[in-house]
């Protein structure tokens, strides 16, 4: 017999995916065994039955990095938890450069790394090579490898954290559809499902795609909207090591990883498709979209020009999956400003297997502990503002956010797209003054002014270097500073070079 709803519960998970599960398995980890999840169809039946299953660590921002190498961590221990396979393999990563930029930034981030204990090690190109024997390292100039990188079976591994939060207490229910929130004066008194009702104060929204809409319902912005990712599987590669590392080769767009002796290789095109602008099919679980070959080409030219052997390949299939994808590229995680006790999970980038694991564990944290465990700014939902309702603008920032996955992350980069969004009363002044305006919160704020009259054009350069705009700054800054100290000593003001 079906088990029952129960009548109440300390909290609910809604979704099924990687995230519910391991938020549910990490609030029963904390004690809160009387945590529900509740699943609309299957487990997994969302984004994350079709993921790729590569899981890397390395971001931009150090605390996501933190966050992501709980994850191994996890992954490294649930199979022997749980019993049940995961498919998790630490075969390492790899992540080519081939410019001198990009060299840059990879040695950068294995200083980052260090830093906080994460294994990275640079290599040469034929190093390179020696780990990836069938890729041709012609314009390669250097390469980071990051021993503790890996893959996972995504449905697999979500099954397992499923078991797991079973056996430390919580209820799993499926075929079980959250179709409302009880709310009043600001306060959640319980959830609606299609099999009744469940009293309770704290909700995490782990919806994947449908986050957006569901939240919005109860005036939560959760800014995602799902975008078609695609990969290739291929038939059997001759010479192709079971155990080579997953590959990331960003200055071609593209990802790699061994599948049963095969490869699977996907990308992020600059011009991604937007899916469900006007919602998702009543009916869409297990499901995939239709293969669009012609839009994946680019990344295939890319690929061959890396791994030639990828000509004479046979075509397994080239799945397409939509994916919720955010306006910077980084997940929403945290209790919603706008609803007490309302916490989100979702908005995962094409990187949720990977953050799966820490992303739950922070949420579980947060909704027990009342903050996270360390600084998760990058990817707190209270990072969005009033401006970030806007569907228009949401959509517009994350076909720029999706096509610079693999870009450069430049420090101090301006994102281009939705923009001018709020501009004070002395815009267009500062605009013909020679202001290069930066954005903060939708408000265009000039962050310094080129001499227009000299010739200087009001646009950053970026570096890892001597940016563009130190001399301007300078320029404004130097005779201020000079004008201070003359007036406190004027002695001082001779020595720091002021008339
Ligand atoms: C083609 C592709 C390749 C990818 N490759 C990788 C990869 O290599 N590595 C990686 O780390 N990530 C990858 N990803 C991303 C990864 O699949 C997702 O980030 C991850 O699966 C998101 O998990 P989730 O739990 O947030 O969402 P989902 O798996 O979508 O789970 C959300 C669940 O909520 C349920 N739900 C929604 N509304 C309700 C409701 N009202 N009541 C009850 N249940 C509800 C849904 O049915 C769904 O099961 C890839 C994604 C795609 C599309």
């Amino acid at each position: 017999m079906a088990k029952e709803l129960p009548a109440t519960a300390k909290a609910v998970v809604i979704g099924g995916g990687i995230v519910g599960c391991s938020t549910a398995y990490h609030l029963a980890k904390l004690g809160w065994t009387d945590t529900v999840l509740l699943e609309r169809k299957k487990l997994t039946s969302g984004t994350t039955f079709h993921a790729a299953g590569l899981v890397g660590q390395l971001r931009s921002n150090a605390n996501i990095t933190e966050l992501l190498g709980y994850s191994v961590d996890l992954y490294n221990r649930l199979e022997e938890e749980t019993g049940l396979a995961t498919g998790w393999k630490m075969n390492g990563g790899l992540r080519l450069a081939c410019n001198d930029s990009r060299w840059e930034e990879v040695k950068r981030q294995a200083t980052t790394a260090q830093s906080f204990g994460l294994e990275m090690q640079l290599l040469s190109p034929s190093e390179a090579r020696d780990l990836w024997p069938i890729m041709s390292v012609e314009d390669v100039v250097g390469a980071a490898f990051l021993p503790t990188d890996g893959q996972a079976n995504p449905s697999d591994i979500t099954q397992a954290l499923a078991k797991g939060a079973r056996m430390a207490g919580a209820s799993i229910f499926e075929d079980t559809n959250v179709t409302d929130i009880r709310v009043k004066n600001g306060k959640i008194k319980g959830i609606q499902t299609d099999k009744g009702f469940i009293e309770c104060e704290i909700v995490v929204c782990c919806a994947g795609q449908w986050t957006r809409q569901f939240a919005g319902r109860f005036g939560v912005n959760v800014p995602l909207v799902p975008v078609q990712h695609q990969y290739l599987i291929t038939e059997f590669i001759k010479d192709l090591p079971r155990n080579i590392p997953t590959l990331r080769d960003p200055d071609r767009l593209t990802y790699y990883k061994e599948e049963v002796g095969g490869l699977v290789m996907g990308g992020y095109e600059p011009n991604p498709i937007l899916w469900a602008e006007d919602g998702i099919p009543e009916d869409f679980h297990f499901s995939l979209l239709q293969s669009d070959f012609d839009h994946f080409e680019p990344m295939m030219e890319l690929a061959l020009g890396r791994v030639p052997a990828l000509e004479t390949a046979g075509i397994k299939e080239l799945v397409n999956g939509p994916e919720s994808f955010t306006p910077d590229g980084n997940f929403i995680l945290g209790e919603a400003p706008e609803l007490k006790n309302f916490f989100v999970g979702a908005g995962f980038n094409a990187f949720g297997i990977a953050s799966g694991g820490g992303a739950g564990m922070v949420v579980a944290e947060w909704v027990a502990k009342g903050e996270p465990p360390y600084d998760i700014w990058a990817a707190d939902i209270r990072r969005f503002g009033k401006p970030h309702f806007d569907n228009d603008w949401i959509k517009k920032r994350t076909v720029e956010a999706y096509g610079k996955h693999y870009s450069m992350a430049w420090p101090h980069e301006e994102h281009k797209s939705g923009r001018p969004f709020r501009t004070s009363p002395l815009y267009e002044k500062l605009k013909a003054a020679g202001a290069c305006f930066g954005e903060k919160l939708g408000w265009e704020r000039p962050n310094w002014i080129a001499d227009i009259e000299a010739g200087e054009v009001p646009e950053e350069t970026y570096s890892f270097g001597r940016q563009n705009w130190i001399d301007a700054v300078a320029g404004i800054c130097r005779p201020d500073r000079s004008d201070v100290i003359r007036e406190i000593s004027p002695d001082r003001a001779r020595c720091c070079g002021g008339a």
